[in-house]
């Protein structure tokens, strides 16, 4: 198969792929479509970036009829997902007559009533949500013909398995059932194999190769100097095109917001804490004009911005996996990127581990970090001055303190573990 053309698809649906610029499928949509066309359930596990939105949007949008009324539902992890899949919907069905609708929490129920009420043949939404409006009766899927699960690891391990299955006991036995995940953890096989009937199965790529060929890893050790001194001397030398930078906890992104602003850096901040439209308006000053987008893991899963250069993990991921899906970030569709770590010299036998994990190897990069040996620890934005309850003006010194502090005793051991088979 090389053209979506000999896929026999729709002239409407083929029009607006080519508005898109999709002419040819990816190698997830050449495995996936022809499978669901045929009415089959299926289980993809497939890289970020690899194209599954169109893997399952384009079989349901050229199976679906202008009468089938909320025939569709695709359930997200995050409301910044479940936008970005409603609006490759929208643009997939411009031409179809089809209609799409996106509900997710943080935002009116009001709104989203009113859309759903004009009718809608796929919705897209994230599962609170979901729940909430099929309990006021404004969502039923007592009719629904294709249900997808996207980024199914991801839903689980935010604990939305409850959430998923009460929405799947209220959908009908006759439906056509999909999953995709970037990995396999032991949850999402028992929920395939409890819900789904005979599924065929599709891989990308082999699970040792979780992560995206041609990404450039490395990580840098902060040694004497801070973190944020680490990040500061990275940003300087290698003046990253368009950067993601991790932040384990929402307080912690703040403030390295407010540290690269200091410094001159265009930066947007996205995590939990912030309203809907604030992540919106971050997020759009990212796709714009912001080079660096600092933001918490759950607040950044599964976005598509595309041209993302390097991701920039200021703490490191406690679960390889993690690693990968953030790493997913960069070097989106085939073009090259970077992966930067930042430790302190405690931390280098996680490295290994993500390194064993993901079937990877990571450079040690060293950087110089003297230009920026008063930013660190004490460091203190006027924002933080005088916040602490003992009078101190220490806010990132508390900061580290209190991650540290609520990291589980799994963690705290791994960090202590010393790594034996290694040459
Ligand atoms: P996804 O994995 O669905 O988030 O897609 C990743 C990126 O690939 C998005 O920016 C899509 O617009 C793009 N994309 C998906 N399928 C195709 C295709 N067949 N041709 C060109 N670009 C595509």
């Amino acid at each position: 198969m090389t053209e979506f053309k000999e896929m026999n698809l729709k002239r409407d649906l083929l029009a607006s792929l080519e508005n898109m610029g999709f002419r040819e499928p990816t190698e997830v949509q050449t495995k996936t479509i022809p499978m669901i066309l045929k009415g089959k359930d299926v289980i993809v596990r497939s890289k970020t970036g690899s194209g599954k939105t169109g893997a399952f949007l384009i079989p349901i949008i050229q199976n679906l009829q202008r009468g089938d009324h909320q025939s569709a539902l695709v359930i997200a992890p995050t409301r910044e997902l479940a936008m970005q899949v409603h609006k490759v919907a929208e643009t997939m069905t411009a031409k179809t007559g089809l209609s799409t609708t996106v509900v997710y929490g943080g935002a009116s129920i009001e709104n989203q009533i009113r859309n759903l009420r004009k009718g809608t043949n796929v919705i897209v939404g994230t599962p609170g949500r979901i729940l909430d409006l099929m309990e006021r009766r404004e969502i039923d899927l007592k009719s629904l013909k294709f249900l997808v699960l996207d980024e199914a690891d991801i839903m689980l391990d935010m604990g939305f398995i409850e959430d998923i299955e009460r929405i799947i006991s209220r959908t009908p036995k006759e439906k056509q059932m999909m999953l995709f995940s970037a990995t396999m953890p032991d949850m999402v096989v028992k929920l395939s194999k409890k819900y789904m009937r005979t599924p065929s199965r599709v891989t990308i790529g082999n699970e040792e190769e979780l992560t995206v060929e041609t990404v450039f890893h490395s990580y840098a050790v902060a040694g004497n100097y801070s973190k944020v001194a680490t990040l500061l001397a990275y940003l300087t030398e290698f003046n990253p095109t368009k950067s993601i930078i991790f932040s384990h906890t929402k307080r912690g992104a703040d403030i390295l917001y407010e540290v690269l602003r200091e410094h001159g850096y265009d930066a947007a901040v996205i995590h939990g804490d912030l309203s809907q439209a604030q992540r919106e308006k971050s997020l759009s000053t990212f796709r714009s004009d912001a080079k660096y987008l600092i933001a918490t893991n759950v607040a950044a899963r599964g976005l598509d911005i595309t041209d993302v250069s390097d991701v920039i993990n200021f703490d490191i991921p406690e679960d390889p996996y993690v690693y990968v899906h953030r790493v997913g970030r960069s070097a989106r569709m085939g073009a090259s990127g970077n992966a930067m770590t930042i430790i302190t010299d405690k931390e280098v036998s996680l490295i290994h581990e993500i390194e064993d994990s993901a079937n990877i190897r990571m450079s040690l990069i060293e950087l110089n970090k003297e230009p920026f040996k008063h930013v660190g620890f004490n460091y203190t934005h006027r924002k933080y001055q005088n916040q602490n309850r003992d009078g101190r003006n220490d806010g990132f010194r508390n900061q580290r303190r209190r991650s540290n502090n609520s990291s589980r005793p799994r963690n705290r051991n791994r960090y202590q573990f010393e790594r034996r088979n290694r040459s």
